[in-house]
This record gives structure tokens, C-alpha cells and sequence, in this order.
């Protein structure tokens, strides 16, 4: 029988009573005969809160003590699960994420996965038992505890899914699907009943958190059958999917919005054939991801380079170009943040024109100054000021006929998005 691996976010498992509700949930499935994996959060805020832990004691703690400290708390939500699932009965073992042997390269913070060794997870499903796996850790083939980043967990179970090629992965959270924005930010989003791998995977990288974008990058990959569904409401959810599967395209299908921007703007490099490789080269080394990247000339000697990075790496960023002062050749660098990214997002776009102008007018009309742009097939994407990101995202849902009349409520509505 087909293996089902189910995953519960922070919020589904925020209090005792929540993983209680959980249990029950994952018991159910295991009396119909189900083999069932089950990956769990931290509960609630606790990755915050030993975020803040470490902070107080270290200004720039280790990663790997970084890690260490952060893979605590989803070993305290596996145990607390397996415990609730034993207590009705319930055969069940929960590992941790090298217990279930996930295997990822060594870049504390933000790892890769490198292979699942199965044969742990595979042994207990033989014998019948519920595995529960921590989410979002792993370790080197070293043996070095590793984590794969803010909002891992999705990642850990879609990768098991992948490697247990279980029938299905459920990705389990506190909204009912994925909607055409967050319902938080926008009442009137609507909910997607489905939406296409490359669609889901650029709202994710454009700041969508309801998915880990690597998450998505793995189910693409190994076509995983991924669907989002909330833990506190009985309603189908959203189905992540292959285009060709799907009914309609619409030119843009959702808006997304990401809070934490930072721009680094590096004035009057040296124009040489190799100024840009050796710039991004030295980012690239210290593993930091640049976004939007806008260059000019400054005149025929020198020319201007301005990235967007996260914000939590801008510091970094501006740091490490500070050290390599010499060897680039620069005469200034300015650091901003502050600014957030907006973004449309839909595979049609690229067959229809005029989104970008309809983007750029619905800002100005708003009297939002665009401070970078950048555009691909499925997407536009603009940094602005963050203080007007919120009304940003009400406005460009609205002019993209994304609204859903009398939808107020998160997770009220069910539309079929469609032309
Ligand atoms: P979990 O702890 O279950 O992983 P997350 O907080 O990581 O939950 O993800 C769920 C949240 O994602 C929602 O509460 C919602 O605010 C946010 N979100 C952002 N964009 C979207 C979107 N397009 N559709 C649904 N939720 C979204
Ligand atoms: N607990 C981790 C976080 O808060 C991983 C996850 O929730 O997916 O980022
Ligand atoms: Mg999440």
C-alpha cells in the first residue's frame, strides 16, 4: 500500500491540545492500514526564540552552534507526537533527522540534501510503526548537525516523499491552500484549487512562505503529488502540480510579497572585462544569494553595480565587498534596507503583453517609487519602500482581477481560478 507522508507546521503543532489534535488525525490514517511518515515543526515560535536565545549570548554566533541549537526544537514536537500517538495506541517511533538518515552537505544554515538513506524509516514501516521525523535538520556524512534553512520542514518531507515514493505528500499549515496572495496581507485573496510547479515555485522564492521554495524545487524534480491543506479546517486544499495538468492559465495568477530587502549599491568600480565575475565570485564564496542585479555606467573608466540580497545577508554582503576593497577596486558602497518585493506571478504573462506596464501604472498611481526591477517569463518583480509593500500587494491584486468579492475572512473562499 502506498506510503503517505503527511507534515505539520508550527502552528498545527503549537500546544499540547494541537498535538493532540494531530495525533488523532495521524492515528486515523494508521487504522485504515496507512504507512505513514509524518515530519513535524518546532512548536509555534521556538525556532524564534532560540533564535533570540543565541543572540543574547553571541552577536554573531557560530552556525554550527547555530544548529546545534535549533535542531532542539523539533526533537521536543517529534517526542511530544510520538508520545500522543503511543498514549491511543498507536505503534510509533520518532527520529530525529540523521535517525532517518538525511544526508546534507555541510553549509550550517542553509544545507542541501544530499541523499535519504531509508532503510531506518523503511524498517519501521514494516514493522507497522509510525514514523515521525523531525523536520528541517540533517547531518553531514561527516556527522555534523546541519539545517536547511527558515521553513525547512516542507523540504524534509517532500524529500521524504520523494525517496519513500509515497503516493502523496501533505503538506499540512494554518490556511487552507495556497492562495492568489497571503490572506493574511490580502482579505480578498482566493484559494487556488491547484497551481503549476513553476508557478508555486517562483511565488515561493518571491516570498510566498507557505512553501519552502526547495520544497517545491524537490517535488518538481521527482514529481512528487503535493498538496497544502490546512490542519484546523476539513477542506481540500491546494494541489502543486504539472502544467499540462492543469485547465487554464491566466496571465497572472498571484502576487507575492517579500518584506526583508536590502540593496547594496557599489559605486565606481573599475570597468574590466572581469569586474562583475570577481564581484559576484567573492558573493558567491561566502554563500550569500543575490536577487535583482541593475548595472550602469558610470563613465568610461568606472562603472556602478547595484544587487538586492535578503536582508538578513545584507550586512554580510557589505562586509565582505568592504574586505575585498583592493582586489575589486571600487571607490563607494552604499547599504540600504527597508525596502520590500513585490512581485506578480503566472505562466500565461509571457504570451500576453502589457503586464509590466500594468504593474508599473498600478504603483505610480498609488505614488510608490520602484527602486529596481526585474522581470523573467512567469514573473515581475519590484523592490519599493516597505512601508507601502502592504498596500503594494492590495493594489496589484486588485488591478490583476484577483479579488474575491466578499471574501473577509482567511480561508473563506474556494474559487476556481479560471479565465
Ligand atoms: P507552517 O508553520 O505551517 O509551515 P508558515 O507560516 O510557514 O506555516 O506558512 C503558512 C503561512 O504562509 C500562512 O499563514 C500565510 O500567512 C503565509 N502565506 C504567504 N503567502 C501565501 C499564499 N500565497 N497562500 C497561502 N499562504 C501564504
Ligand atoms: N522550525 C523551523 C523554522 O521555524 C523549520 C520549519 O518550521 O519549517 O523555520
Ligand atoms: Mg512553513
Amino acid at each position: 500500500m502506498g506510503i503517505v507522508v503527511q507534515k505539520y507546521g508550527g502552528t498545527s503543532v503549537a500546544s499540547v491540545e494541537r498535538i493532540r489534535r494531530v495525533a488523532e488525525r495521524v492515528a486515523a490514517l494508521h487504522s485504515r492500514g496507512k504507512p505513514c511518515v509524518v515530519t513535524v515543526s518546532a512548536m509555534g515560535k521556538t525556532t524564534d526564540q532560540l533564535i533570540e536565545l543565541a543572540r543574547q549570548v553571541s552577536s554573531r554566533p557560530p552556525a554550527r552552534e547555530m544548529d546545534m541549537l535549533l535542531t532542539t526544537g523539533e526533537q521536543v514536537s517529534i517526542a511530544l507526537l510520538a508520545m500522543a500517538l503511543a498514549e491511543r495506541g498507536v505503534r510509533v517511533r520518532s527520529l530525529t533527522g540523521w535517525q532517518a538518515g538525511i544526508i546534507t552537505d555541510a553549509i550550517h544554515g542553509k544545507a542541501r540534501i544530499q541523499g535519504i538513506d531509508t532503510r531506518m524509516i523503511r524498517g519501521c514501516l514494516d514493522r507497522g510503526e509510525v514514523v515521525i521525523v523531525a523536520g528541517f535538520q540533517g547531518k553531514t556524512p561527516e556527522g555534523e548537525i546541519t539545517t536547511l534553512g527558515r521553513g525547512g520542514s516542507d523540504t524534509t518531507a517532500v524529500a521524504l516523499a520523494a525517496a519513500l515514493e509515497a503516493e502523496v505528500c501533505e503538506i499540512f499549515t494554518d490556511v487552507t491552500g495556497v492562495f492568489t496572495a497571503d490572506p493574511r496581507v490580502v482579505p480578498r485573496a482566493g484559494k487556488m484549487e491547484e497551481i503549476s510547479f513553476e508557478e508555486m515555485l517562483e511565488l515561493a522564492h518571491l516570498g510566498a512562505g507557505v512553501l519552502h521554495p526547495r520544497s517545491v524545487e524537490c517535488a518538481m524534480k521527482y514529481r512528487v503529488p503535493l498538496v497544502v491543506r490546512s490542519s484546523f479546517v476539513e477542506e481540500p486544499g491546494t494541489w502543486v502540480k504539472e502544467a499540462k495538468d492543469m485547465e487554464t492559465t491566466r496571465n497572472v495568477r498571484g502576487i507575492a510579497h517579500d518584506m526583508h530587502v536590502a540593496r547594496i549599491k557599489v559605486l565606481g568600480l573599475e570597468n574590466r572585462i572581469e569586474t562583475l565575475s570577481r564581484l559576484f565570485g567573492i558573493l558567491g564564496d561566502a554563500h550569500i544569494n543575490v536577487d535583482m542585479i541593475v548595472q550602469s555606467e558610470h563613465d568610461a573608466e568606472r562603472i556602478d553595480v547595484a544587487f538586492s540580497v535578503s536582508e538578513d545577508e545584507g550586512e554580510m554582503a557589505k562586509e565582505v565587498i568592504e574586505a575585498h576593497r583592493e582586489e575589486l577596486g571600487y571607490l563607494k558602497v552604499l547599504y540600504e534596507t527597508g525596502l520590500a518585493k513585490v512581485s506578480a506571478v503566472g505562466a500565461g504573462m509571457v504570451s500576453r503583453p502589457g503586464v509590466a506596464a500594468k504593474m508599473f501604472a498600478t504603483l505610480t498611481d498609488a505614488g510608490i517609487r520602484i527602486k529596481m526591477v526585474s522581470t523573467s517569463e512567469i514573473k515581475i518583480s519590484c523592490v519599493i519602500p516597505r512601508d507601502r509593500a502592504v498596500e503594494a500587494v492590495r493594489e496589484l491584486h486588485s488591478a490583476f482581477g484577483l479579488d474575491v468579492a466578499g471574501a473577509e475572512m482567511v480561508g473563506a473562499t474556494t474559487t476556481k481560478v479560471r479565465e
